[in-house]
């Protein structure tokens, strides 16, 4: 088990990564002796994974609600209900939220912990592998509303982090990918250990090989914590994680948000950012290749030809990087870092985007 710590001062965190064993000892020792407990999950996390929590946490009170699985749930009605459980449980200040689940569960489960009585303890146990790379780690948590996609949240870190690569064999195919598409973003931003290490072991990251598993969770959560404990609040640095995303959300959201995942819609963005950075001058034509076969040697589709510029122009220019009527993008350059700009050629964006 390796141990790497984020955030500072009082919400300074540690986040715990296993292979296969789950490490109850940590989560234990952590979750102390008198605290009452809430699993928060969802129907679409096989049963088997919630039963291994449950056994691992030692004799106390262990309560579990669970959500309907999707997107959806990360809404208004399903934060109300999930206050009104832990107001029906006279939670108090003391007790404990366990986020058990992907992205969705972890963001809505750590909103409620972040205003339920001004902030509760919560523990993150990240199920899918993006919830492991990403989501679970860097304190974001959020719900949407009419207005829009995590319109809603705060940034309140989580007490604990524990990820094991147990429950990732029943992710589907689709889900596996999209949490890829993650870790290879933290290969381009600056890891050049894992970009080698992806670049090495394509296969067995494929066939999900436990101890090839637990490398890339590493890595990745070694630069996500690096960015988000520099720039916690999303001010400066922490923009370059969200390389590949101004095109990749576009592509989702011109999806309405079905038929593609996160990560899927983010390693085309990647490729769309790798493109822009070539025809600005910042990277070879031997880079972007490299970089587009580094996407694709991990089964990620990189053909973004379907996509034009007509359809994802409003989205693109809805974007959040947006500063001063600028549009920020992430690209990267030569030393495979990424870095944010406004000056770019608008010509060059129709032309990475043909
Ligand atoms: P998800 O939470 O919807 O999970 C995907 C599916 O996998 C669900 O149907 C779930 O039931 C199922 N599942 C979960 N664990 C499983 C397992 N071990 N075996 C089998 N099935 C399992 O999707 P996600 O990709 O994990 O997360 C997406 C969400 O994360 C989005 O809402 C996005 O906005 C959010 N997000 C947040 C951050 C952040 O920093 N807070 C970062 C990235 C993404």
């Amino acid at each position: 088990m390796s141990t790497i710590s984020a955030g500072k001062g009082k919400s300074k965190y540690n986040i715990h990564i296993s292979g296969n064993n789950f490490p109850k000892i940590v989560l234990n020792k952590h979750l102390g002796n008198k605290n009452k407990i809430l699993i928060i999950t969802d129907d679409g996390i096989p049963k088997k994974h919630i039963k291994k929590l449950i056994d691992a946490i030692k004799s106390r009170e262990v309560n579990v609600f669970s959500i309907k699985n999707g997107e959806k749930s990360k809404s208004l009605s399903t934060y109300q209900k999930i206050l009104n459980k832990l107001f029906e449980l006279k939670f108090d200040r003391s007790d404990i939220v366990i986020a058990f689940g992907g992205g969705v569960v972890g963001d809505i489960a750590g909103f409620s912990a972040a205003t339920y009585m001004r902030g509760i303890k919560f523990i993150q146990i990240p199920t899918t592998l993006l919830a492991q790379v990403d989501s679970s780690v860097g304190g974001k948590t959020a719900i949407n509303v009419t207005q829009g996609k995590n319109l809603v949240g705060a940034f309140y870190n989580p007490s604990l982090v524990v990820i094991s690569t147990c429950f990732l064999n029943t992710l589907s195919d689709e889900e596996y990918k999209s949490g890829l598409g993650e870790v290879v973003k933290y290969a381009l931003i600056g890891n050049k250990r894992l970009k080698t290490f992806i670049e090495k072991n394509s296969k067995e990251i494929i066939n999900r090989k436990e101890s090839v598993l637990k490398i890339i969770i590493e890595e990745s959560i070694k630069t996500k914590s690096k960015i988000v404990t520099k720039d916690e609040k999303e001010n400066g640095i922490r923009a370059i994680l969200n390389f590949g995303h101004t095109f990749g959300h576009a592509i989702e959201a011109h999806n309405n948000f079905k038929n593609i995942t996160h990560g899927a819609a983010i390693a085309l963005g990647m490729v769309i950012a790798s493109k822009l950075s070539y025809f600005e001058g910042h990277i070879s034509d031997y880079q972007l290749d490299n970089i587009v076969n580094l996407i694709a040697s991990i089964g990620l589709n990189t053909d973004h030809s379907k996509y034009k510029y007509t359809q994802l122009e409003k989205y693109i220019k809805s974007d959040k990087k947006i500063k001063d009527g600028k549009l920020n993008l992430i690209l990267i350059n030569k030393n495979y870092s990424a870095f944010t700009t406004s000056n770019f050629n608008k010509k060059n964006v129709l032309k990475a985007l043909h």
